[in-house]
């Protein structure tokens, strides 16, 4: 392990919010963890922090700030058409999707370009053109930091929802995953329910393959999304909210052309996109902040923006929207 005091974290937040952490521990094996748990974590202020693409902090951190650096993908084994792998906290999430792709394992190519690490996929259960990491998870293993206590929690455990875990909810703050486990295909198997990704195959005369599907999945991303090495973000800012079915029909006959798909017991998942766009914010600036021109999701630092900045966007955001449709828009990014 590495222990920095007082670093600046404008590199590790895809944000590039420029604020400064008390100390910086920086873990570098998964052995390492019980120790480090015991004589921080349950003895100071903690955050972990993986890529920070999901994360906006609005100040100075007055604590440790653990980043997990322990990487590797490790086939567990495969058999009956299922292939078993077991990927350590600190690894890229698109190496394991390459990698996949690479040994012909299906069911993570549409999650291709997702920035960040594999330890912090299972917290918000990452997902993208019609597929989640749920789909494809079998287990986490980690600690517990209040006990210290190792656990294992298969994928029901996780309680996923729609950007949602039990690692945002009742362990809060309380895991540290060191490793997650997949379980994969190794049979010819695709989701395309995204039509947008069906019309890039389409257009390019492209054949249906892992590879092309990963590849048409990066270059509608590309088009939609700023890179964060270019343009400071934390990728979509709100979470779609979902709505009953009797609200959404209320909202659609104000807003006909209203976007919707179904969520779970007969409620309707709006595009907090559009919403934003329809509150006239696509692609408007304030200062350094703003949201960007391609898709009103995205709040963007424009260059030197202040946590100030970004918040002070966010907030009129969430008044224009529920101004407009009486609905209160959640944060998907964590603010620290
Ligand atoms: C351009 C862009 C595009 C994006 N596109 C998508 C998308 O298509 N779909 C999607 O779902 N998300 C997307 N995101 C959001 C983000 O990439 C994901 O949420 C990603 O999983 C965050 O990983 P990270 O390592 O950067 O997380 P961080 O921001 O570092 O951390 C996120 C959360 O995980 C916790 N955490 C981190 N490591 C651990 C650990 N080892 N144990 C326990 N908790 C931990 C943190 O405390 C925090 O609560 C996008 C972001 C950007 C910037």
């Amino acid at each position: 392990m590495h222990l920095i005091e007082k670093q600046n974290l404008k590199n590790y937040n895809t944000f590039g919010m420029e604020v400064v952490t008390k100390s910086f521990l920086q873990v570098d094996s998964a052995e390492e963890v019980p120790y480090i748990i015991e004589n921080y974590l349950q003895r100071h202020p903690y955050y972990l922090l993986g890529g920070g693409s999901n994360t906006l902090f609005t100040k100075d951190f007055d604590g440790i700030i653990v980043h997990p650096a322990f990487s590797g993908i490790g086939l567990v084994g495969q058999r009956g058409g299922e292939a078993v792998v077991r990927v350590a906290a600190g690894e890229q999430w698109d190496n394991l999707v390459q990698y996949c792709i690479r040994r012909e394992y299906y069911g993570l190519e549409n999650l291709t370009g997702i920035p960040g690490l594999v330890g912090s996929a299972p917290v918000q259960n990452i997902g993208a053109y019609g597929v989640e990491l749920k789909d494809t998870l079998l287990k986490v293993e980690g600690y517990r930091i209040s006990t210290g206590e190792a656990f294992e929690l298969t994928r029901d455990e996780c309680q996923f929802g729609y950007r949602n875990s039990i690692f945002k909810q009742k362990l809060k703050n309380d895991c540290f995953i060191t490793y997650v486990w997949f379980r994969l295909s190794c049979i010819r198997h695709f989701t395309m329910t995204y039509q947008g990704l069906s019309k890039v195959l389409e257009e390019r005369e492209l054949p249906l393959t892992l590879r092309n599907v990963s590849e048409c999945v990066r270059t509608i991303r590309d088009t939609k999304l700023p890179n964060p090495a270019v343009v400071g973000n934390g990728g979509s800012f709100f979470k779609n909210p979902v709505v009953t079915a009797e609200r959404y029909e209320a909202l659609v006959s104000a807003f006909p052309d209203l976007v919707a798909y179904d969520a779970p017991d007969g409620k309707k998942k709006l595009s907090a996109g559009q919403l934003i766009e329809k509150a006239g914010w696509k692609g408007r600036r304030v200062g350094n902040a703003g949201t960007w021109e391609n898709q009103a999701l995205v709040l963007v630092n424009y260059g030197g923006a202040t946590p100030d900045e970004v918040l002070h966007v966010a907030d009129s955001i969430v008044d224009d929207v529920n101004r407009l449709f009486n609905i209160v828009l959640e944060m998907e990014i964590n603010r620290i």
